[in-house]
């Protein structure tokens, strides 16, 4: 079957000599419909941060069964289903309580299909278990692909909050992007706080408002900060949602954030950010959450099934997976790329 491999450092080729899988024990094969191309693919292409081993890519997957190990029970060909990203090991306390995303066991294994081991940017992809699968109903594998992590992982940030984005508040959103686009839906529509989004370019600018933003700022604008403060007043932010996660970044939000905010800094962009007692308002919780858990997919599905978000997707074939990323080294992808068999 066709495969889009990882094999080190900036390699990435379209092969077509991997073997199909064969399903055993409570092993899942699904026929792909669909593996998002998400700039955490990027920051491993580039910048090394899955180094050693040789892998399918693609961690945001969806598709239909194919073929089930002998002890997997509830599913059947044919059923629609995402592939939910983040492998634990299914036995600790926080993958019982289905947060595989924290699983106490992380730092011992691959993170999962396409960030270790193989992905679905493929023909088929092997699933380790069932357990690891969130049923999609009526909706289209294709399009479903990037709600594991594009919607997932701003979902999961998002519901942390909560309780501090109420309609008299403002959140910014920094990067709207695969993440960000998703980011701004959401918000629309379980939060009440205004919301006021940044990124570099006039394009993403006007994506932003069409999806909720209140108001839009560049934040290559040397007074980003003051601009945004300006829409604030005082108060300020009481909510930074950052998915660039750059040093410039993490400073315009350590900038906008409020009293007893929330700087919440998804991005991997390698910032850094040096602590300092003036360099931060008193009572802000700073954190760095990791995509979300396998119900939190499950409420993800449920937005999309009421149609209260949708991906803006661009379809490509396995074979431009390396144009694919260059478009988006270059920020060009509108919303997700999505490869499809
Ligand atoms: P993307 O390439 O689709 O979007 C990035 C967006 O940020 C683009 O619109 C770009 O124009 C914008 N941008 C770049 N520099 C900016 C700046 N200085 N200010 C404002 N906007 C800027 O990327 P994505 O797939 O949405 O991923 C975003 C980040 O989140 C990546 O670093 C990715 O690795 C990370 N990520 C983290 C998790 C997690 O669980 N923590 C999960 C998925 C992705
Ligand atoms: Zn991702
Ligand atoms: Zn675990």
């Amino acid at each position: 079957m066709k495969a889009v491999r990882f094999f080190g450092h900036k390699d990435v080729r379209v092969v077509n000599d991997i073997e199909r899988p064969v399903p055993k024990g409570d092993e899942v094969l699904l026929k792909i419909g669909g593996a998002g191309v998400c700039h955490s693919d990027l920051h491993i292409i580039d910048e090394g941060t899955v180094v050693g081993t040789v892998f399918t890519l693609g961690h945001e997957n969806a598709g239909w069964i194919e073929e089930v190990g002998e002890n997997v029970e509830g599913y059947k060909k044919g059923d629609a289903v995402l592939v939910y990203g983040p492998w634990g090991c299914g036995h600790c306390k926080p993958c019982q309580q289905s947060k595989e995303n924290y699983c106490d066991h992380q730092s011992e294994q691959a993170y999962g299909g396409g960030l270790g081991l193989d992905g679905g940017m493929a023909d088929y992809m092997l699933v380790p278990s069932s357990r690891l699968l969130v049923p999609i109903f009526d909706l289209d594998p294709v399009i479903a692909a990037p709600l594991t992590d594009a919607a997932l992982t701003p979902y999961s940030a998002i519901k942390r909050s909560l309780p501090k984005l109420m309609a008299d508040e403002y959140v910014v959103v920094i990067g709207v992007g695969g993440l960000g686009h998703v980011a701004l839906q959401i918000l629309r529509e379980i939060s009440g706080a205004e919301i006021i989004a940044c990124d570099v370019t006039e394009d993403k600018l006007a994506f932003a408002k069409q999806l909720g933003a209140a108001y839009v700022i560049n934040s290559k604008d040397a007074d980003a900060a003051e601009q945004i403060q300006k829409i604030t007043g005082i108060k300020k932010a009481k909510v930074v949602l950052d998915f660039v996660g750059a040093t410039s970044t993490i400073d315009l939000g350590t900038k906008v954030v409020s009293l007893d905010g929330d700087l919440t800094i998804v991005g991997l962009g390698g910032g850094h950010y040096q602590y300092s007692m003036n360099g931060l308002p008193f009572g802000v919780s700073m954190t760095n959450p990791y995509w979300g858990s396998r119900t939190e997919l499950m409420e993800v599905v449920g937005l999309a099934r009421q149609k209260k978000i949708h991906i803006e997707i661009e379809k490509h074939k396995l074979d431009d997976a390396n144009e694919v990323y260059e478009r988006m080294r270059q920020g060009k992808i509108k919303g997700r790329a999505v490869l499809i068999p």
